[in-house]
């Protein structure tokens, strides 16, 4: 057992796994939340009911060893649905055979996570919020119902969230710390669509639903319990956006005209447009994120990103495997962890949070576009055909840990770019399963690399 103590401000998803990482490693781990005991209280589970879980997140999950039991209470979704305008559907495969992603209830994972860690010998203090941190004292501060506390720390994690009270600490006090966030000019609304008769799934049960409509789209993700959490991602303000939709008449209206196969499956839509919350969607940039061998940042406190490749957990989760493959390398030399965590983590994470940017694009507009989905539908055989010198974007953020996020972004931008110049090939609609065609996009490719 070492002898140094660590706190961990929030036991959210991130929190939780890596306090479970360094109780294995021998510390003692104590984690401060702001909120209640969700496993005993009702309390709000956080930013959203449920998410994709995918490979990189699973590998992290898999080291912990509960990646079996989150992965029974997960529901696999092998591809996009697509709903286009007209009424037509079309399904989309995310990668080859056998490779899916897994929609998972927040809570559930959630309380999985603090359980093990609860049995590894983490000490979880729920009700206590930080408050500052003095950096000459090591010494946190937390509001706990109405009172003040304070707790000495040699090592400190801030898993506190996009919003973290932990960072603004380490940036109030540092001489050159750089800070960006970014919120795009989208909100996102939650709307539940009922189980039908004997909780029977209304849509196709494994895949993710998309609704895609330019600059707007509605998503869907199955639960266990038939229903699915549906999102609507939609600017806040404009022609079309959330500030015009104030009525319940005017809900009806919109929805009727751009979303009407939804219109049957939820009848309390108009109830739940304006009963639910209306939440914005931000990227945050900083850096540094660790103090000589004392302090870290990890998961969305060191990076927020938005939501639209699935990977803000995935990254978070991603962040505890490495730092724990580095406390493996490095033993108690935590300067050395740290600034090595943050070396590999940083361009990573900003690789994602770009990646996350612009697969907003791609699913809210380029999905509805025939010439888009017969490019998706090249680039999948070309995987198939030739899969090591050719893994379309999605599969390398999503199916191929191994592959770095800052890789994943430099070969994507290569093969958008290849992909744009054969798009525009006479005759590719009719020829593309050609081998020379084939054999032509890859000689670009290596040409490119
Ligand atoms: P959080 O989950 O935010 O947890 C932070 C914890 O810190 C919370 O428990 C909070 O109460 C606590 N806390 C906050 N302030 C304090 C304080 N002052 N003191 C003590 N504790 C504090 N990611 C995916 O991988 N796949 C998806 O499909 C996906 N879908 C998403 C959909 C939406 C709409 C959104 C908004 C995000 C989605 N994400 C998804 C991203 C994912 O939610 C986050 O990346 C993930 O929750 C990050 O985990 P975290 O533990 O770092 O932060």
């Amino acid at each position: 057992m070492f002898h140094k103590q660590i706190i961990i401000t929030g036991a959210g998803l991130v929190g939780s796994l890596l306090a479970i990482y360094l109780r294995r490693k021998g510390y003692s781990v104590s984690i401060y939340e702001r909120r209640g005991d969700m496993r005993k209280e009702a309390v709000e589970a956080g930013r959203s009911i449920n998410l994709a879980l995918s490979d990189r997140g699973i590998k992290a999950l898999r080291e912990v060893g509960i990646a079996d039991a989150v992965l029974e209470i997960a529901i696999p979704m092998h591809g996009r649905h697509l709903h286009q305008p007209d009424g037509t559907h079309a399904f989309q495969p995310y990668g080859k055979e056998g490779q899916y992603i897994n929609s998972v209830s927040r809570r559930e994972l959630n309380c999985t996570l603090m359980d093990l860690a609860e049995r590894e010998g983490v000490v979880l203090n729920f009700g206590h919020a930080c408050t500052g941190v003095d950096w000459k004292t090591n010494t946190i501060s937390f509001a706990a119902q109405g009172s003040a506390e304070t707790r000495q720390f040699d090592l400190l994690f801030g898993a506190d969230g996009a919003y973290s009270a932990t960072r603004l600490a380490h940036m109030l006090q540092h001489q050159k710390f750089e800070y960006q966030q970014h919120y795009i000019d989208c909100g996102y609304k939650e709307l539940s669509i009922p189980a039908g008769p004997g909780g029977s799934f209304l849509l196709e049960k494994n895949a993710l639903h998309i609704w895609p409509r330019g600059n707007y789209m509605l998503i869907a993700l199955p639960n266990l319990d038939g229903t699915f959490t549906g999102t609507l991602f939609f600017p806040f303000e404009g022609e079309t956006s959330f500030e015009k939709l104030t009525t319940k008449e005017a809900v009806t209206d919109f929805f009727a005209r751009t979303f009407p196969d939804v219109v049957p499956l939820v009848p309390d839509l108009e109830d739940q447009f304006f009963r639910n919350p209306t939440a914005s969607l931000v990227t945050v940039k900083c850096f540094p994120w660790v103090r000589e061998d004392k302090f870290s940042l990890i998961g969305d406190a060191a990076h927020a990103i938005v939501p639209f490749f699935g990977q803000g957990m995935n990254a978070g989760f991603e962040d505890c495997s490495v730092l724990a493959g580095l406390v493996e390398q490095h033993g108690e030399d935590w300067g050395t962890i740290l600034q090595q965590f943050q070396e590999l983590r940083k361009p990573d994470a900003d690789a994602i949070a770009d990646l996350a940017v612009n697969n907003f694009t791609e699913m809210r507009s380029r999905t509805a576009d025939p010439k888009f989905l017969l490019q998706k539908k090249i680039e999948a055989w070309l995987h198939e055909q030739h899969p090591d010198q050719w893994i379309p974007a999605y599969s390398q953020v999503t199916f191929s840990p191994q592959i770095r996020y800052s890789e994943a972004l430099r070969n994507m931008l290569r093969q958008e770019a290849i992909m744009q110049e054969v798009m525009q090939e006479p005759g590719i609609e009719s020829n593309w399963q050609k081998e020379e065609v084939a054999a032509r996009i890859i000689s670009m490719k290596s040409q490119a690399t």
